[in-house]
């Protein structure tokens, strides 16, 4: 335990896995904090609470561990216990981060893992961050602000981010990252330094580095600087695999805040949390790993550059009018291994035998792939070429490796002159043993003389019993089995060592060969990754052509104007779920004349359907997809926003009113003419007159925003508040539209379809008659309703509604009559009547 907890001491913020024997053990607070998410039994011994897990199945351990945002220390025995005298010498030999993990079996193929570090300014309002993926080898850096900087840790999801110790003494920071579901690490500040952060730039890309890559701020530099100095100091050997980093300007893509990215379900469902039924599992028709990965980086990253969404569309149109081509290309394709990652081992020395072999593999049918794509005119793929690469690797590896090189053979033959005599020798003296046994058996007079070997004992030669009484008398007995007896000669002990000493030097050999070879293809990482790239791409284009014949999906026509106009959209996610021929298609029109979009409708009709499936039309346009309609024309839609009732941060906190107010404060401060703003029963979550006066207000607002150059962005609005619909009527480019339901047989049909026009106001007492509520509940409803509707809102302009004294000068009602004449004395408890006159009594 004293061993046990020096080693500890130096590892206080990880998990150690300490061995013992066949076992990892954990102690202490370790053991307590793992036991329930390992789901292993938490024993104590001496007071000391601990559990363990078996050595050979220690990785799926790890990964529990390490996806529930733990750090792994392992601590080895570095010497085989009984060689020494006293406690057998253990030292960690590796640390495993969620951020800083290379193993196959750790990562998940379809995400990336990114390491993530974020800089705030002094007042917090901006921030910096870098996003570093040491199994891909890509690295970005960009700046955003502390309001947005939530939605970025969502969209690269990073295994672990770090932060400065320093920078969590600010509150706003410290209440950012407690928000987080990811592993957040507090790093020395050191990390940050600037000076520091030079040096590890220009020493991994040249002194040139921070101007080769624009990195002209501080923050910028020293966001990259602690990512990589953090990498370094836990897999020293993978820093190497970045040959650059990306700056990201926010600018060039659409912007999406966290709001819409779970909101439209782009990840990951609401419901599940999971990826499925969300938009990237529709989009997503790819077969490699790395086309997996990198669409999801798509999906969040719409386009706003016109000539480039029109280029992907010419690759898509490409593939979906040459089926053949594409089908030959994505059965290639299906058979291509991880490159990306294998090269992220090789670059970092820890590749397997295995892995050069599906790397070759793979390189050659993408050599196959490229001469397709390069008869094929026009695309602009550029693959780069690799017989080098395959080449070498065909030269020096056996044709069917080991997985590790503890097995042997993993080298050709005639590759190496010393490696070919060791391995003569010892298939030699192989044949030495069985002369030697022939030549026992012959002395002895014994016929059914063996010679074995086992790995404790070595070379033996066994006897049965009933001829154990003639064994020659030079021979030693060593053991006695049920079998019979075992003994040790002078010569097959010489012979032994000889045997042994040959394989040890064939496999040291092997492994500086194989390092060798390793070492060699690392010289084209950037090669491969660019390859890696490019395949990615071509498996997007091909899961795009696929989809769009599939579904019927048409290639959208983008403009630099600002119109939307969608005939037959379909929502890409419902319409799957949905049997065939299930969903119903709806036309969307924004133009000059109709900008904000005010829906009505009864509940479970569609609306939320189709606010969403706008939306996500036009992100799947400006991705480059073709998309679920019969036509759309789509005017380059810079930012997209939501605000959708369900999903309400309950857990975090605030109240569901708050979250929507300020989720819809945010939109109307950030949007701008170009946005596209869905906005699903806002106000809804306080009283009535309460919300639907804002939301009155708002609609207002979006029409005639004073700031004017935001005026005129497409609005989607649907409410609950029928009166809503009396705007249009007053207000330039507000108009009204509904979903159709149908009465059949005492049954209320929606029909899902969105029609010019307000619904019927009185359609919830339709449906609640149809739905068989009492003959009086029906008849009282429509009588309360007519009374409301004649005490009914005036839609008055803002600018000209009277301003609201008790007597008013300027001939309009006094207030106090409108209030008294407002007041439904049928449904007045006494209670309320006082609260009435002692409120007016205060006011008046
Ligand atoms: P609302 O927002 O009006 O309450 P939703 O949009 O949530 O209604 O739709 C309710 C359900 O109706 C959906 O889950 C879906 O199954 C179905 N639905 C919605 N729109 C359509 C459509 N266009 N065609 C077919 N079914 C639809």
């Amino acid at each position: 335990m004293k061993q046990y907890w020096n080693i500890k001491a130096k590892y206080s913020g990880m998990m150690l896995f300490f061995r013992l024997g066949d076992f990892y053990e954990m102690f202490g607070d370790d053991a307590v904090k793992a036991a329930p998410v390992l789901e292993v039994v938490l024993t104590r011994r001496v007071g000391i609470p601990m559990c363990g897990v078996p050595y050979h199945s220690v990785n799926s351990y790890i990964r529990k561990l390490i996806t529930k945002g733990f750090k792994v220390a392992i601590c080895e025995q570095l010497e085989e216990s009984g060689t020494t005298k006293g406690i057998v010498k253990r030292g960690v030999t590796k640390v495993l981060t969620p951020g800083t993990i290379l193993e196959d079996t750790l990562l998940e193929s379809k995400e990336n893992n990114f390491l993530m570090s974020v800089i705030f300014d002094d007042t917090a309002a901006s921030a910096t961050f870098a996003a570093a993926d040491i199994s891909t080898g890509e690295f970005f850096v960009s700046e955003t602000t502390l309001k947005s900087i939530e939605a970025e840790v969502l969209k690269y999801n990073p295994g672990e981010l770090i932060i400065s110790a320093g920078s969590m003494q600010n509150k706003h920071i410290s209440d950012f990252t407690a928000k987080l579901k990811v592993s957040v690490s507090d790093i020395d500040n050191s990390f940050f330094d600037i000076e520091k952060a030079q040096n590890i730039t220009a020493e991994l890309f040249g002194g040139n580095a921070v101007k080769k890559f624009g990195l002209n701020k501080k923050e910028i530099v020293c966001a990259c600087g602690a990512l990589l100095a953090y990498i370094k100091e836990m897999q020293p050997q993978s820093v190497s695999i970045f040959s650059e980093i990306k700056y990201i300007r926010n600018s060039d893509f659409m912007y999406l805040d966290t709001a819409a990215i779970k909101n439209l379900e782009l990840l990951n469902s609401m419901t599940s949390g999971k990826t499925e039924n969300s938009l990237l599992s529709v989009m997503d028709s790819t077969k490699t790993p790395m086309g997996a990965r990198t669409i999801r980086q798509w999906l969040i990253k719409p386009l706003l550059d016109i000539s480039k969404i029109k280029n992907r569309q010419n690759i898509v149109r490409f593939f979906i009018k040459n089926p053949n081509v594409r089908k030959e290309i994505v059965e290639k394709l299906k058979t291509v291994s991880d490159i990306e990652r294998i090269t992220a081992r090789v670059s970092s020395g820890s590749a397997n035998p295995k892995d050069l072999t599906a790397l070759k593999n793979s390189l050659k049918t993408i050599n196959n792939i490229s001469g397709i794509i390069k008869s094929a005119e026009g695309l602009g793929f550029n693959i780069p070429e690799n017989a080098q690469i395959t080449n070498k690797i065909s030269s020096y590896l056996s044709d069917e490796p080991p997985v590790s090189l503890k097995d042997g053979n993993a080298i050709k033959n005639g590759v190496n002159a010393e490696l070919d005599e060791l391995r003569k020798m010892s298939t030699d003296t192989k044949a030495y043993i069985s002369n030697l046994e022939a030549k026992e058996r012959a002395a002895s007079g014994i016929n059914n003389l063996k010679i074995g070997y086992t790995s404790v004992f070595g070379y033996y030669i066994e006897i049965s019993k009933s001829n154990a009484a003639s064994a020659p008398k030079h021979y030693v007995r060593k053991q006695t089995v049920t079998a019979g007896e075992r003994y040790i000669t002078e010569e097959l002990k010489i012979l032994e060592e000889k045997i042994l000493s040959a394989q040890e030097k064939t496999l040291r050999l092997e492994n500086s060969l194989f390092n060798n070879l390793v070492q060699e293809i690392s010289v084209f990482t950037a090669d491969i990754l660019k390859t890696s790239q490019i395949i990615s791409e071509i498996d997007i284009f091909c899961g795009f052509a696929e989809n769009a014949t599939e579904y019927n999906y048409v290639c959208p026509k983008i403009s630099e104007g600002r119109e939307l106009s969608i005939k037959d959209g379909r929502h890409p996610v419902v319409e799957r779920i949905l049997k065939n021929g299930e969903f119903t298609a709806n036309d969307i029109a924004f133009d000059e004349n109709s900008k904000i979009m005010i829906l009505t409708g009864p509940n479970m009709s569609g609306k939320s359907t189709y606010l969403r499936q706008t939306a996500l039309i036009v992100i799947m346009a400006q991705i480059g997809s073709f998309v679920p309609s019969q036509s759309a024309e789509i005017g380059l839609v810079d930012k997209i926003f939501t605000r959708i009732g369900a999903g309400d941060n309950l857990a975090g906190g605030e109240s569901t009113f708050m979250v929507e107010m300020s989720e819809t404060a945010n939109i109307l401060n950030q949007y701008t003419q170009r946005s596209l703003i869905i906005l699903d029963e806002v106000g809804r979550g306080t009283s009535t007159y309460d919300g639907m006066s804002i939301a009155w207000a708002i609609i207002e607002f979006l029409a005639d925003d004073k700031r004017k150059a935001n005026t005129g962005a497409k609005t989607l609005f649907a409410t609950h508040y029928f009166e809503l619909t009396g705007l249009s009527e007053t207000l330039k480019g507000v108009v009204n539209y509904s979903v159709d339901i149908k009465e059949w047989n005492g049954d209320v049909i929606f029909l899902h379809k969105i029609v010019k026009g307000s619904a019927d106001k009185s359609y919830g007492i339709h449906v609640a008659k149809i739905a068989g509520m009492p003959h009086q509940v029906i008849e009282r409803a429509y009588e309360i309703l007519s009374r409301l509707e004649k005490n009914s809102v005036e839609y008055s302009k803002r600018d000209e509604s009277p301003q609201i004294e008790f007597f008013s000068d300027s001939g309009g009602e006094p207030q106090i009559l409108t209030e008294l004449k407002n007041i439904d004395i049928d449904s007045l408890s006494p209670i309320e009547a006082f609260n009435i006159m002692h409120n007016w009594k205060n006011k008046y």
